[in-house]
């Protein structure tokens, strides 16, 4: 899932600091898991918002609402039809979320009230790690279901690196290293020798080429 966090207080009432009324809208999908923007939130950070402008005397109306997935036209669409007098969408999903709210809601500002992190796994209650960065070119297999990219600091194919000491990652201490993990997986599944096996350069275009990457299927367009 996307792991992300509200953005401070102080950040999003200066990005409504103009608005006389905002409709405020979470998503019912990976930010409600990870408690960021679901419509608990939702009526949290709006009743947040009225009482502090209220408090300032310039009380604002905030209208709440939480779309099934805010990344998908099907719900976001649904924004469209309800922004009449509004001067400002504030969005709490991903950052994927506000852009397709943003292209939806065209001629109005719309404010995104979270910090997107990571895709990332629950590992306890209030716990979020991060676990892949979407490389487009998977080597689990290679790794034993550990990912290389988004788990070791310096995501190299052929570790672990000289820093790495104790099943530490030398970059943060509270932190295993990635390499070792894999090492330790390998001895555990009886595949030890597969360690020896030199991943070839990778083509990092897949992921890394500075533009946005696309998926289509074919098989799915109607
Ligand atoms: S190798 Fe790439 S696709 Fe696979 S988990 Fe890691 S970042 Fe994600
Ligand atoms: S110590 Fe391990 S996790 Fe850290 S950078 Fe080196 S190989 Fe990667």
């Amino acid at each position: 899932m996307i792991v992300a966090d509200r953005k401070p207080f102080d950040e999003i009432m200066g990005m409504i600091e103009s608005c006389e009324r905002i409709l405020l809208v979470g998503c019912n999908e990976c930010v409600t898991v990870c408690a960021a923007g679901g419509a608990k939130e939702v009526a949290l950070l709006a009743s947040q918002i009225r009482m502090k402008r209220k408090a300032g005397g310039r009380p604002i109306e905030v209208d709440e609402k939480t779309l099934e997935r805010q990344c998908d036209p099907e719900y976001a669409k649904s924004l469209a039809e309800t922004l009449e007098g509004y001067d400002a969408v504030l969005s709490i999903a991903c950052g994927c979320g506000v852009q397709l709210v943003a292209e939806t809601c065209q001629g109005l500002r719309v404010l995104p009230g979270l910090n997107t992190r990571f895709m990332g796994v629950t590992e306890e209650h209030g716990v979020w790690a991060e676990r892949c960065q979407g490389c487009g070119d998977c080597v689990l297999d290679r790794t034993c279901g550990i990912c290389p990219v988004a788990r070791c600091a310096k995501s190299i194919m052929n570790g672990p690196c000289g820093g790495s000491q104790n099943g530490e990652c030398e970059l943060r201490h509270d932190t295993p290293c990635a390499w070792q993990l894999i090492i330790d997986r390998l001895k555990a599944s009886g595949e030890l020798s597969r360690y020896g096996e030199i991943a070839k350069p990778r083509d990092w275009s897949a992921s890394r080429d500075g533009g946005p990457r696309k998926r289509i299927r074919e098989d799915m367009k109607i």
